[in-house]
Order: C-alpha cells, then sequence, then structure tokens
C-alpha cells in the first residue's frame, strides 16, 4: 500500500521517533505547526476518523494514553497542549493514515469560543 505514515510505521521512511509499543508510534512533524508538534499513529492502516470501527476503539483510548506520556516526554504536560484530529477534505487531512496532532510549547490561541 502506498500509505506515507505505513512507510514511516516499517522504517522506508525514517521520523524521530518519541514513543513506540506494538500498536502506535509518536514522531515529530516534518513541517512543525509549534514549538512541540509530534504525530500520534496507530500502526494499523486506518485512513481516516471516519473508518475507525468498533473493534479499533481500544487503540483510541491508547492514543490518548500515549498523548499524556508524550507530553510528560516532551515536557509540555503541566502547560497544556492540544491534541488535533483532521478528518476528510473539509478537515484538510492531506496524510490518508489515522493521526493526532499533539501541539504544545506555546499559548496557541482559541480556535473555538
Ligand atoms: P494532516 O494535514 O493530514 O492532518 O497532517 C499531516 C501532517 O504530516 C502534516 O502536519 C505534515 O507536516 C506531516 N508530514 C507530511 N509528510 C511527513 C513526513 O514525511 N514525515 C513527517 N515526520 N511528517 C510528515
Amino acid at each position: 500500500m502506498d500509505c506515507l505514515f505505513c512507510k514511516i510505521v516499517n522504517g522506508e521512511i525514517p521520523s524521530k521517533k518519541v514513543l513506540e509499543n506494538d500498536q502506535l508510534l509518536v514522531f515529530h512533524d516534518i513541517q512543525p505547526a509549534a514549538p512541540v508538534h509530534v504525530l500520534i499513529i496507530p500502526k494499523k492502516h486506518i485512513a481516516s476518523m471516519n473508518d475507525v470501527q468498533p473493534e479499533d476503539l481500544p487503540l483510541i483510548a491508547d492514543i490518548h494514553q500515549a498523548a499524556q506520556e508524550a507530553a510528560r516526554e516532551l515536557g509540555i504536560d503541566k502547560s497544556g497542549f492540544r491534541l488535533i484530529n483532521n478528518c476528510g477534505r473539509d478537515g484538510e487531512q492531506t496524510v490518508h493514515h489515522l493521526h493526532y496532532h499533539l501541539l504544545g510549547g506555546t499559548r496557541l490561541g482559541a480556535l473555538v469560543g
């Protein structure tokens, strides 16, 4: 399958890893939009949030746990952070392998409210 993030998972494309376990990978975004900007992805290919199946839900819980762990590892757990998923065309999703952006290290500004 011609998927950029699957290639990162299998090591065909290098990445700067923060955390890795059997199910998930956390690595630095190549074009950071904040002082801390990492991507949390399942190793399993899931194209988008719209494609998450009931059997994948434990993985989504694990992603939240990985976000906490990565935030601690990167020193932004106390100051706070943002976890974002872009889904589909209007969500401006550009890589079609489920991923969550973990952003922090500065005041990010209000998106809503
Ligand atoms: P999206 O726009 O789909 O929500 O986010 C895709 C993200 O992947 C972007 O922030 C982009 O900078 C990042 N990205 C694209 N290609 C690569 C790559 O080859 N390596 C890494 N580490 N990040 C990438």
